[in-house]
């Protein structure tokens, strides 16, 4: 679905797929591809795991493979099936479907006996030091490690404890299982990771059946193998817990060739925060409605402000993978939106800020029919008619008493063009006690339906409109960024600090009768306005997707000239 390419047409795109050319050649794993997803289901999935998405499953498309969706639920206190359930629904909008569904708990009984069976090696061994001498003990990038005084405890010593780690004879915290490779390593990794840990929490699937939970090091590789994945891809910070991945690996009894770590660079883009833990804190303390709300870049927020999978999916082919870190900017991601939904979109009048339009020579209960072309890129979206009468909206920023320079829209004596309309003429103003303009008296010209002089004479603006007496009252929620600062959290500031407090603002409009008529999901143009999205829970409420104009050009321009 990314994209049609072949496996046998060789066609080098990144160093994920080069390297996958490769071992293909050299029939490493005879040719097989398999990869997976591995996401902690505690919290739902955001724009940078759709990045993760979109690879795993699009090697495994390309390349004839499988990808499997693999939970990783080694932390009973923060996950829970509502994530799950989410997490699989978010994976189906975006695009893919995993080959299998699989969990890291199901896996925890093959783990135990691999566990065992290091000891059994002396390649692992029961610590009763708490977590923060051992963290001390691991020394730095220039100071060596402490072995603990626990290390050289014998096998068949360290068996009997371990069994009764598992057991349930010794309190939560009171001891671990570590492996023993080297307190010296220059890879801090390799300095006796804990493997095991004993928790008495309720875990969401297997219960209070386990009070010994393994490690991401301990469970993530042997995952991969049991599921014989062959290509196990991952961002850049787990890069240095690679070589701890393959010692894993290589100290099992495994049947086939073991599967492969590389890592990428994680998709970080301006404005945006893409830490499940933070996210988690802005729905938790309330900053936003929810992980739905539309502010909020994870995948079911874009999807609730109208953002279609295929633009993400396209934007994400277009980055495309590489191997260090960088950031980019989110007008990029919002063109690749607005140019799906130029084509796609149904244009819609819709009037957010309301001022009153009287047509003084209207006549008198006439009521009158405008067709408008629904998509001017797209012919087969055809014309739909809208009502025009004597009494109008417009927009209040579409009338000037008291014009600036270069405004040619609506003023006292001028004469504008009604999009699909007529051309009407101010000459009046109606205004209320603090003197603000409630009412704008004009005339129109019925010669110009449809938006033509027969003398053809030019008017400088046209604008959008509404009819008074057909109109639909809608809610309309406008987004500005979610952060203010372009790279929030960066040096060693909160990115919560840079929440941008007016990130939402919500306005009362007059939509045209076709807007009336739209189901949940649906997105929209509101001519001159921007994209909208109608709200999956209620109809009569509109979020703003993206504006019209193409921010990106703008950015790429100035730094053209800069
Ligand atoms: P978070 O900090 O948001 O919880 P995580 O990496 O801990 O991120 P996981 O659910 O463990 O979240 O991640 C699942 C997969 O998605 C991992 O393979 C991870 O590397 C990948 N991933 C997470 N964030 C990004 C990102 N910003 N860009 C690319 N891949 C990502
Ligand atoms: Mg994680």
């Amino acid at each position: 679905m990314v994209s049609e390419k072949l496996n046998d047409e060789h066609t080098p795109t990144d160093f994920i797929r080069e390297m996958i050319h490769a071992d293909n050649e050299s029939e490493k794993y005879g040719g097989r591809v398999q990869t997976r997803f591995p996401p902690e289901p505690n919290g739902y999935l955001h724009i940078g795991h759709a990045k993760s998405i979109c690879l795993n499953f699009g090697l495994a498309e390309e390349f004839g493979g499988v990808c499997n969706l693999r939970f990783d639920d080694t932390n009973p206190v923060t996950e829970d099936q509502n994530f799950v359930d989410g997490i699989i629904e978010d994976i189906q909008w975006l695009g893919f479907e995993p080959n299998d569904i699989r969990y890291a708990s199901d896996y925890f009984e093959q783990l135990y006996q691999w566990a065992e069976s290091l000891i059994e090696q002396d390649l692992a061994y029961v610590d009763d030091q708490d977590a923060e001498t051992i963290s001390e003990q691991r020394g730095g990038f220039t100071t060596p490690g402490v072995n603990s005084p626990f290390r050289d405890r014998t096998v068949d010593e360290n068996l009997a404890l371990f069994r009764g780690m598992r057991a349930g004879e010794y309190a939560d915290g009171e001891k671990v299982l570590r492996a023993k490779i080297d307190m010296n390593h220059e890879n801090m990794q390799m300095r006796d990771p804990v493997l095991y840990r004993i928790r008495r929490e309720h875990h969401f699937r297997t219960g209070t059946d386990w009070i010994i939970f393994p490690t991401y090091d301990w469970a993530h590789g042997q995952g991969d193998a049991i599921e014989e994945v062959t290509h196990s891809i991952c961002t850049l910070e787990f890069d240095s817990h690679r070589p701890l991945y393959d010692w894993c690996l290589a100290n099992l009894d495994l049947p086939r060739d073991t599967p492969e770590q590389t890592e990428f660079a994680r998709l970080n883009l301006t404005h945006t925060v893409t830490s499940k833990r933070k996210l988690k804190s802005l729905v938790e303390d309330g900053s936003v409605d929810g992980w739905d709300d539309p502010r909020m870049p994870t995948l079911r927020g874009m999807r609730r402000r109208g953002y279609p999978a295929e633009a993400i999916r396209t934007f994400m082919d277009h980055i495309g993978v590489a191997k260090s870190n960088s950031t980019h900017d989110i007008e990029l991601l919002e063109s690749f939106i607005r140019t799906h939904l130029n084509k796609t979109a149904l244009r819609r009048m819709g009037v957010l800020r309301p001022l009153k339009v009287v047509i003084t020579n209207w006549p008198e209960g006439h009521s009158d029919m405008r067709e408008a072309i629904n998509n001017p890129e797209d012919e087969t979206a055809g014309t739909r008619q809208v009502p025009f009468s004597g009494e109008l909206w417009i927009e209040q920023d579409d009338f000037a008493l008291d014009p600036p320079p270069k405004y040619y829209r609506l003023t006292i004596g001028r004469e504008v063009r009604l999009r699909a309309g007529y051309f009407i003429t101010a000459n009046d103003v109606v205004t209320d006690d603090d003197g603000n303009v409630v009412e704008v008296h004009c005339t129109y010209d019925p010669e110009t339906a449809g938006g033509q002089a027969p003398d053809g004479r030019k008017v400088k603006a046209t604008i959008h409109w509404v009819s008074a007496a057909t109109a639909v009252d809608a809610t309309v929620h406008l987004y500005d960024r979610l952060f203010t600062d372009s790279h929030p959290g960066s040096g060693d500031t909160d990115p919560l600090s840079s929440l941008n407090p007016n990130a939402r603002e919500t306005v009362h409009a007059k939509v045209e009768p076709a807007l009336g008529e739209v189901s949940g999901g649906d997105v929209v143009q509101f001519e001159r306005l921007g994209y909208f999205a109608v709200d999956p829970d209620d109809t009569s409420v509109f979020h703003r997707t993206v504006g019209l104009r193409d921010e990106w050009a703008n950015i790429q321009k100035r730094r053209k000239n800069s």
